[in-house]
């Protein structure tokens, strides 16, 4: 049997009729950047958040770089992160000249650890960027808690991590600003690439629309040395046409997770951990394994496909070699990019390939 790691085939011949009625509706339409459609997402994402104000981008890393650069991030300023994320969000913090200053996750949640940041906080440093990693919200409490301490600004990555929710409350509201990816194999995904910047701060929102658009506040007159990131209409219009599922898609990857959590009994696999305040959203099912190597070519050979989430820690990334990092500076990051192994989790999986998958990995020794 054949497992993809991901297949959009499900939702899209389920959603088939509403993804071609909005294209058609743009079409017909004739307009194509920053119009109804635009508008139109921005507000339904908003109030699915659960923030005020919603401002469309191309993709996730210029929502988190406008959102920094609205935020007047820049040179000199150092910005805390996870050790173990993407690198689109360190990306982010260098493109605005600021400095990213990682601090290691805890191995148990894969999320930044809260007691280890504060012996990083400088008197350079102006916000804390946490990322939902994997689908699973970050303990946001002592974030906060830390920020107000030291009057930082707090940007959410929300990119893995839409609808999750912490003591109740969805990721993407408990920052001063929140950055929403819609790549196509996002939780809520479009069909090329989308962002999002979420906020309840008007001034910020009108300084980031502002930004993304060369840096213009009305047409012709620039403010700012803006760049072009925009929401395009295709794009908002199959969002739109998403987002009253994402819920119920996202409780399908629950579902899915909760039977690789009951299923999965092998000795030498570790399986994630969700603290109880937490509701994940599954982006990644990551599980990690000593003999990583040996499980990927296990499930592999058997048709099963696996991912890597992030096979080279952002430190040892050629791209940052400037910061002079070096093997053994953050032990955490390593051992989960030398263990941690994603298995396929997607909305529309069967029940055959879930016990499949869960049957195979029980068969690793
Ligand atoms: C995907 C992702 C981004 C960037 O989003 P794009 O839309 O691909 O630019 C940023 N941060 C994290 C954690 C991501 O997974």
């Amino acid at each position: 049997m054949n497992v993809p790691f991901v297949s959009f085939l499900p939702m899209e011949r389920e959603l088939d009729a509403d993804l071609r009625t909005a294209f058609e509706r743009v079409y017909k339409r004739s307009w194509y950047i920053a119009g109804a459609e635009d508008k139109a997402f921005e507000k339904a994402f908003a109030e699915f958040c659960g923030v005020k104000y919603c401002v469309g981008t191309g993709n996730g890393l210029d929502a988190l770089m406008i959102a920094l650069k609205a935020l007047g991030i820049g040179p000199n300023d150092e910005v805390v992160i996870p050790s173990n994320t993407y690198i689109a969000t360190a990306l982010a913090i260098t493109y605005v000249g600021a400095t990213p200053v990682l601090v290691e996750p805890d191995i148990k949640t894969f999320n930044i650890n809260p007691d280890k940041i504060e012996e990083r906080i400088t008197k350079n440093t102006k916000a804390i960027v946490p990322v939902h990693l994997y689908g699973q919200a970050c303990d946001m409490d002592s974030v906060i808690e830390l920020a107000q301490r030291y009057n930082l600004w707090i940007v959410e990555d929300c990119a893995q991590a839409h609808g999750s929710t912490y003591k109740g409350q969805k990721v993407g509201t408990f920052g001063d600003a929140a950055g929403f990816s819609f790549y196509p194999g996002k939780n809520l995904g479009a069909l090329g690439d989308a962002g999002m910047i979420a906020t309840d701060n008007k001034e910020l929102a009108e300084r980031a629309r502002a930004y993304g658009n060369y840096g213009s506040d009305y047409k012709y007159h620039h403010i700012y040395k803006g760049n072009n990131s925009r929401l395009d209409e295709f794009q908002a219009a199959f969002l739109s046409a998403k987002l009253p599922h994402l819920e119920r898609m996202n409780a399908v990857r629950r579902n899915i997770a909760q039977r690789y959590l009951d299923g999965i009994k092998n000795k030498e696999i570790i399986l994630p951990y969700v603290p109880k305040e937490i509701i994940p959203v599954w982006h990644i099912f990551a599980i990690r394994c000593k003999r990583r190597a040996a499980l990927e070519k296990f499930l592999n050979v058997r048709g099963i496909e696996t991912n890597k989430h992030y096979p080279i820690p952002i430190h040892l990334q050629e791209c940052y070699k400037e910061f002079g990092f070096k093997e053994g500076d953050f032990p955490i990051a390593e051992e989960i990019s030398a263990t941690e192994l994603s298995i396929p989790i997607y909305y529309g999986m069967t029940d055959t390939e879930i016990q499949y998958v869960i049957d195979s990995i029980n068969e690793f020794n």
